[in-house]
């Protein structure tokens, strides 16, 4: 059985859209000094690369955490557009 969120994650199917459905203001980035996006997210989809945040939507699971985390507004935060997005499995 698989038991971490490395496993758990694997078993996802995506639908990806050409356009990110999550905009970032990275510009309020620079001025973020504790970052809890980067470690918040579940899917890694923020890094930190050269002292600068980067984000990937493609790897999204659209639990909402990085919008309840970031306290700038920062974050424009959106569900993937009609059948685009995630795809979760029961079991
Ligand atoms: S928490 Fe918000 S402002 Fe801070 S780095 Fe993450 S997205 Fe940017
Ligand atoms: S919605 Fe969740 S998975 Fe998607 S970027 Fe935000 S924290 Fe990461």
């Amino acid at each position: 059985m698989n038991s971490n969120i490395e496993d758990k994650l694997g078993t996802l199917r995506y639908n990806i859209d050409k356009e990110s459905h999550i905009l970032v203001n990275f510009e309020i980035c620079k001025n973020c000094k504790p970052k809890p996006c980067i470690l918040g997210c579940p899917a890694q989809c923020f890094e930190l690369i050269n002292d600068e945040v980067r984000f990937q939507y493609e790897d999204c699971i659209e639990c909402g955490t990085c919008k309840i985390l970031c306290d700038k507004d920062a974050i424009h935060w959106n569900y993937p557009r009609g059948t685009f997005g995630v795809a979760f499995r029961k079991g």
